[in-house]
């Protein structure tokens, strides 16, 4: 067995929390401006989004339902963490970035949080779809959402 070295454990232990205990899951009972599932058949997980827009174009909630593996869960905690309170232009280019730093880039913005200790997960080419799942799901709500408000 390979020893982990204390920040692997750290990490490790980050991404075990959040799929354990998962933020931001279970649906809102409110009306959300756009609602999404996708899916990673690969995998078998599956996530479903209820995206919050206010008159600002501001995220001001998402939530998530779902199952998977405990990357997918994780990720989606983490990525409705970063994104509550967030902007429509500035969350597509956080799901840009996190997509880059699941491909191997160096992405150091803190504004991803906890999202950043995924980053692990590019050299598991099998876990790409489960790390960026959620995120795909949220970008792509988003641009049904600017469907909408173009009408
Ligand atoms: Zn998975």
């Amino acid at each position: 067995m390979v020893a982990l070295s204390r920040l692997e454990q750290l990490y490790r232990h980050v991404i075990l929390d959040h799929s354990n205990h998962p933020r931001h899951k279970g649906f809102s009972k409110m009306q959300p401006n756009q609602v999404i599932e996708m899916n990673n058949p690969t995998c078998g997980d599956v996530i479903e989004l209820q995206v919050f827009i206010n008159d600002e174009q501001r995220i001001f909630d998402v939530r998530f339902e779902g199952q998977g593996c405990s990357i997918s869960m994780a990720s989606a905690s983490m990525m409705c963490e970063v994104m509550i309170g967030k902007s429509v232009a500035q969350a597509e280019q956080l799901v840009r970035e996190f997509s880059e730093l699941i491909q191997g880039k160096a992405i150091t913005n803190e504004q991803l949080q906890d999202a950043l200790l995924l980053a692990g997960v590019s050299k598991f080419p099998a876990r790409m779809k489960c790390a960026t799942l959620a995120w795909k799901a949220l970008e792509r709500a988003l641009q049904q959402e600017e469907k909408v408000v173009k009408k």
